[in-house]
């Protein structure tokens, strides 16, 4: 492969700031993934010794981390906030319609 096959991209990489700041997103998606994952392995009112959580409580916690970054990220244009607040109910009418399960405690 010569030079000019080589793809260099014409975009505006992030600064410093914004790499870390994206980078800090990717790390509270993983706690939330893993905090998730306790849910559906040990229950959602479990704790585990020496927490005073349980994992409903932990889980929510990690929500808390995500969206206070995805807030960051939205002062500084790394998220949309009107894409992000235009999506919600289109993600809210693909549950609906994609969801196997019924919510047992839905109140009608
Ligand atoms: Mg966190």
């Amino acid at each position: 492969m010569n030079n000019t096959d080589k793809f260099v991209t014409p975009g505006r990489m992030p600064n410093a700031f914004e790499a870390e700041l994206l980078t800090i997103l990717i790390e509270e998606c993983a706690e939330v993934q893993q905090r998730a994952t306790k849910v559906l392995r040990f229950g959602v009112d479990e704790i585990q010794p020496e927490q005073p959580h349980d994992n409903t409580q932990r889980l929510s916690v990690e929500v808390g981390d995500l969206l206070a970054v995805v807030d960051e990220c939205m002062n500084v244009n790394l998220i949309d906030e009107i894409v992000v607040t235009e999506q919600v109910p289109i993600k809210i009418q693909k549950l609906a319609k994609f969801m196997q399960q019924e919510n047992k405690n839905a109140q009608t």
